[in-house]
């Protein structure tokens, strides 16, 4: 999409050189994802939000699941749960990760529905990583809920149960996803300009 026909924060002009997918266009797949999950889930569902990339896409997800009502036409009861997970940059054979969430609080997960809540699925390692990790602690199910799957060569062949976009192998930022941190506050999702990227670039 053209860039100038969008509003874009005063502090990004510049720093983005395209629109990829609009924030209307996101929200109204959201809304869909949200009648689709709603037709498969009949009791207490633990939504689980992977921060903090996944925060907007969880939001407004849980705003959508609220409204609308399961093929029992009743509205399903949803338990929130949030997580953040590291991924081991360095570690490129078994993709392990750091998961923040206490012994306790996983183990509270037993026998409970649970639909993790992520951003974007790369190379699939962090998500491959974190199911792996959840395995032993006995849920009734778990699906994964992705806004974005990108399309790379360098995927481990893991597809979430729902899937907003599939995206091109380029770095994307807004709607919460950052590049170091920046430009979570940008509401449309779009690709960093060579200025944005040497303005926000760090060196840690
Ligand atoms: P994976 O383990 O699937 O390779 O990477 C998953 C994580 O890397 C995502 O949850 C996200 O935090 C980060 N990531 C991967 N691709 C992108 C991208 O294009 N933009 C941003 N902002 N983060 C990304
Ligand atoms: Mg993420
Ligand atoms: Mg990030």
């Amino acid at each position: 999409y053209n860039i100038e026909h969008f509003v874009i924060p005063e502090h990004y002009e510049g720093d983005v050189s395209n629109v990829l997918i609009p924030h209307g266009l996101i929200l109204d797949r959201i809304e869909k994802l949200a009648r689709q999950i709603l037709s498969q889930y009949t009791d207490r569902l633990v939504v689980c939000c992977v921060l903090k990339g996944g925060h907007q896409f969880f939001a407004d997800l849980v705003g959508f699941l609220k409204k609308y009502t399961t093929k029992e036409g009743k509205h399903l009861p949803i338990a929130l749960d949030f997580i953040r997970v590291k991924s081991y940059e360095n570690d490129t054979s078994s993709g392990s990760v750091h998961i923040s969430m206490s012994e306790k609080e996983l183990k509270a997960l037993k026998g409970r529905d649970v639909l993790i809540v992520e951003d974007i699925i790369d190379t699939g390692r962090t998500m491959v990583a974190l199911l792996d990790h959840l395995k032993k602690y006995e849920l009734k199910s778990i699906k994964v809920a992705s806004l974005f799957v990108k399309r790379t060569h360098l995927s481990n062949g893991f597809t979430p149960e729902y899937v907003g976009f599939s995206v091109p192998d380029v770095f994307i930022v807004g709607y919460c996803l950052d590049y170091n941190d920046y430009f979570r506050d940008l509401d449309h999702v779009c690709s960093i300009s060579p200025a944005g990227q040497k303005k926000y670039f760090s060196v840690d």
